[in-house]
């Protein structure tokens, strides 16, 4: 789950990471307010959105009066932001950050992740903030540290200090930057975060040090005993589809295409996905339905897949272990009647009770298009969607 910057710097400037003055805005006149309270002559405009890159989509703003801060304001609430980094549906700006400007020296990178390998976590900082890690890592590999901290012990002074001395700073910065390091590997331990990333950690010409900016995930796993952290959710930052689909517990992740897949297990799903480009269609989703999936649960995919108004065609393809085929049957013929699926279904049985849910769907005289094999039915799914298009193109 990832949280607003604005959010993210609250927890950080709890763990003493030092962090521009700034209140949050849900409208230009708010904005202006904010401009008051805050003081000073020149303020930065910061689009909350779960993305990083704003700044060149035009999603950070430097004014320096009121009438600046309230039509850049103006121009961002009720926008998508589109960056490199939110794909083409692109991120709704409903909350602005305002921010004092800060006089920048030098932009330098923070970063912290779980190396999954070592089972570590993992800093990374570079004396070359500002771009993005993976510019920096391809123009300058040589400024890259890394450090890993040994779990029973915990991040030591003497590594935030290494990674200080290593930055270059300046002598009289050494104390806070390793404060700063401290600061988030305290906060990215405590809230069982998953990644953090300072870009850019910078020194103002007044020689202090400031984190400019803040990106902040956490492992979903974990939130029921982060209650605090839960309540930062804002769902609309997430794709729709996938927030319909996690609230009924499902696991979903929305595509591009066309073809809607209802799988069990994310192996048989890749794999899936696979067999439909393939055989030359698009999935519109990853829709895992799990072990021991009842009709009903069966049924609510139904809902979450048929919820994407792009979905043309739907492919069930179930390998029952732990599942079991006449429930899935069931499942199918209770959406059809329940639900109303409006587009060519393909449903692929295979495994435990397969005849009993064949018969099921033989019986019900519902029309679904039965298929053996996962490249047979891929190739069927596609067929189908070639065929709806054409009629709806024809209609
Ligand atoms: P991002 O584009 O989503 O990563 O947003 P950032 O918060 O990192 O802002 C993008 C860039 O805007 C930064 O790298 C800075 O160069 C610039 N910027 C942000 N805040 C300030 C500020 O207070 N003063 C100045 N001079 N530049 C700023
Ligand atoms: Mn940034």
């Amino acid at each position: 789950m990832d949280i607003h910057e604005y959010q993210a710097k609250e927890l950080l400037a709890r763990h003493g990471v030092h962090v521009p003055r700034g209140g949050l805005a849900y409208s230009p006149e708010q904005a202006t307010y904010r401009a008051r309270e805050i003081g000073g002559a020149k303020w930065v405009l910061k689009a909350q959105v779960h993305s990083g890159a704003r700044g060149k989509a035009g999603g950070i703003k430097l004014c320096s009066n009121d009438e600046e801060i309230s039509n850049a304001a103006e121009a961002m609430l009720g926008r998508k932001l589109v960056t490199q980094q939110t794909g083409p549906r692109g991120k709704l700006i409903s909350r602005l950050y305002l921010e004092e400007a800060v006089d920048i020296a030098q932009e330098l990178y923070l970063g912290f992740v779980l190396d999954r390998k070592e089972e570590r976590v993992m800093i990374v900082a570079s004396a070359a903030g500002g771009m993005e890690i993976e510019d920096i890592s391809e123009k300058q590999p040589d400024s890259i540290i890394r450090a890993t901290v040994d779990p029973g012990v915990g991040m030591q002074g003497f590594q935030a200090r290494e990674i200080a001395f290593g930055l270059g700073l300046e002598s009289s910065l050494i104390g806070k930057a390793t404060e700063t390091i401290l600061g988030c590997y305290q906060v990215f331990r405590d809230y069982d975060a998953s990644m953090l990333e300072i870009n850019p950690l910078v020194v103002t010409r007044d020689g202090s040090l400031v984190a400019l900016d803040a990106k902040m995930s956490f492992d979903e796993n974990a939130l029921f005993r982060r209650p605090e952290i839960s309540e930062l959710r804002d769902k609309s930052q997430e794709d729709p589809r996938e927030t319909f689909a996690s609230d009924r517990g499902l696991s979903y992740v929305g595509l591009d295409g066309n073809i809607g897949c209802i799988i069990n297990g994310a192996g048989l799903a890749m794999a899936t996905m696979d067999m439909i480009k393939i055989a030359g269609g698009e999935p519109a989703n990853f829709l895992d339905i799990g072990g021991g999936a009842s009709p009903e649960r069966v049924a609510k995919s139904f809902r979450a897949v048929l919820g994407d108004k792009q979905v043309e065609t739907i492919l069930v393809n179930i390998f029952a272990g732990i599942n079991r085929c006449d429930w899935v049957a069931e499942g199918v013929i209770k959406a059809i009647r329940e639900v109303g699926v409006d587009v060519p279904l393909v449903v692929r049985l295979s495994g435990t009770k397969v005849e009993e849910g064949r018969k099921i769907l033989a019986d019900s005289g519902e029309s679904v298009i039965v298929a053996d094999t996962l490249a047979e039915a891929a190739e069927k799914a596609v067929a189908a969607w070639r065929e709806a298009t054409k009629n709806k193109k024809a209609a």
